[in-house]
């Protein structure tokens, strides 16, 4: 399998980069942040429980969101492979990912996170307010959103640096420039 997590923070481009990934190589996207908006949207139980968290730009627990990835795996029994988006972002969430795919004779093929300042973070996501009406895209929540970011989830690098799984990509600049780099490091991963 090629299971591929795309690291950055809030802003970086994960998202984009997904969508043209899973064309390339026809894997299965798993974004929490989207599997969350899903479930507030359709107002189920989850949903419920979790929209006061995501609004405010605060990470949702990790029993609930590691629970919900593994349903979401589990979904996919055919695929070739994954790209997860937006998880994980806690050491935990890591280190859950590690034990479940292991459990099925797999695990992550690889790493790649998208270099990006915090100038450049705070003015793309400006931008995407105007269009996106996501109640997390307002500057209070952003912050603490970034602030998430820089103090939960950049501790996550280090681990899959000690694993030797983790390449940095420049995440500022044409959109197809740096797909083509991150396609050159799956490559990599595909013929090493
Ligand atoms: P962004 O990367 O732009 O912040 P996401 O769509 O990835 O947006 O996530 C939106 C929100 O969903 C996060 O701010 C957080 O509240 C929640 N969330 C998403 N993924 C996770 C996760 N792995 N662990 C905890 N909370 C999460």
């Amino acid at each position: 399998m090629l299971n591929l997590v795309l690291f950055g923070p809030p802003g970086a481009g994960k998202g984009t980069q997904s969508q043209k990934l899973i064309d390339r190589y026809e894997l299965v996207h798993i974004s929490t942040g989207d599997i969350f908006r899903a479930h507030i949207a359709n107002q189920t139980e989850l949903g419920q429980r979790v929209s006061q968290l995501i609004a405010d730009g605060e990470l949702v627990p990790d029993s609930i969101t590691i629970a919900m990835l593994e349903e979401e795996i589990d979904k996919n029994p055919q695929a070739r492979g994954f790209i997860f988006d937006g998880f994980p972002r806690t050491v935990a969430q890591a280190e859950a990912l590690d034990h479940f795919l292991e459990s099925k004779d797999s695990g992550i093929t690889g790493v790649i996170a998208l270099d990006v300042t915090e100038a450049e973070l705070t003015a793309r996501i400006a931008k995407r307010k105007a269009i996106s009406n996501r109640a997390d895209d307002d500057s209070e929540k952003l912050k603490k959103r970034i602030e998430e970011y820089f103090h939960k989830t950049i501790h996550v690098l280090p681990y899959y640096e000690r694993q030797g799984k983790l390449t940095k990509v420049n995440g500022i600049g044409d959109i197809e420039v740096i797909f083509n780099e991150i396609s050159g490091v799956i490559d990599g991963f595909n013929n090493g």
